[in-house]
């Protein structure tokens, strides 16, 4: 099986007119994500079924759908509406990650709970620092008890504490990740970006322990680092520490490519050379084992297209 672990995706009416749906929000870190002023963007937009044509032509069985760290509660609802809807109409290709903001109160542990009723695995993406709320205090940390309760796991925006200058670059403090897989050992923690290159901490053996439930997600590595990376990292990991995705529909190609796809990250994963049982644990299989532990899907992709 295998598995984007990091996707986003989109309303049609977002995609109509970013600019003025963000603005009607006051969503204006996204928007400076999505479509910096006098910048091109390499944001693409996708509908649903272009998205699951792309997924096909790359032999992309399921997507995780992953939230935003939107800056407003109400936009973190509408985020999740969208997604309830896409794994709804198909369960076998999408699965979804909730949107919250814990900064507006003891309503935020609400959406987080409203999400799973509708069948969401995880939460996230999640930055504090561009929402507003600290990863060591109440209410977040009743969502975080909440998911571990309910075997969600919790997804980080992370970005590296040294790097180029760009309009992302908002604080992610490594401290605070470790602190939570400190307090939370239970708690599955994906960090996203490789983790701003945090991984390369687990050569000490006291952050390898506390990091045990700690994995590094894959998302738009070819515009953050050199393509050794991945090699790098998971020499010090573990391939059984990374979960492969894209940041689809992010054009993270964009030399040659002005439109998002699949192709071009799976390839580079399979010119790593890894064996066989590797590449698989790498392109799904550890995300699989990671949201359904107890489950093995035997219906492979042939069957899946008639849900
Ligand atoms: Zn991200």
């Amino acid at each position: 099986m295998r598995i984007d672990a990091h996707t986003h995706a989109y309303a049609e009416t977002v995609i109509a007119d970013p600019v003025a749906w963000a603005q009607a929000r006051q969503e204006l870190h996204w928007l400076d994500l999505v479509a910096p002023q006098g910048k091109h963007s390499l944001q693409g937009w996708v509908t649903q079924d272009e998205m699951l044509a792309d997924m096909d032509a790359a032999g992309i069985d399921r997507a995780f759908l992953l939230g935003w760290y939107w800056q407003h509660a109400q936009t973190c609802e509408e985020q999740n509406g969208w997604y309830a809807d896409w794994i709804a109409r198909y369960p076998q290709r999408f699965s979804a990650f909730a949107s919250v903001n814990p900064s507006v109160g003891s309503g935020s542990l609400d959406t987080v709970k409203r999400a799973h009723d509708r069948g969401f695995i995880g939460i996230g993406e999640m930055h504090a620092g561009v929402q507003g709320f600290s990863v060591r205090e109440r209410p977040w940390l009743a969502i975080v008890e909440f998911a571990i309760e309910n075997n969600m796991s919790i997804n980080f925006h992370v970005t590296e504490p040294v790097g180029r200058p760009h309009a992302g670059r908002i604080p992610t403090p490594f401290a605070d990740f470790q602190w939570l897989a400190t307090e939370y050992p239970e708690l599955k923690i994906i960090l996203s970006h490789l983790g701003g290159l945090l991984p390369f901490y687990e050569l000490n053996p006291y952050v390898k322990k506390i990091f045990r439930n700690v994995f590094y997600d894959t998302a738009a590595l070819p515009l953050l680092y050199q393509q050794q990376v991945l090699r790098s990292v998971l020499d010090v990991v573990g391939v059984e520490k990374i979960l492969y995705g894209s940041d689809y529909p992010l054009i993270v190609y964009p030399k040659n490519n002005d439109k998002p796809d699949f192709l071009k990250g799976i390839d580079a994963v399979q010119m790593l050379g890894l064996a066989e049982d590797e590449l698989d644990a790498l392109l799904g299989g550890n995300a699989e084992k990671m949201v359904w532990p107890d489950f093995r899907f035997n219906s492979r992709r042939k069957n899946m297209k008639n849900s």
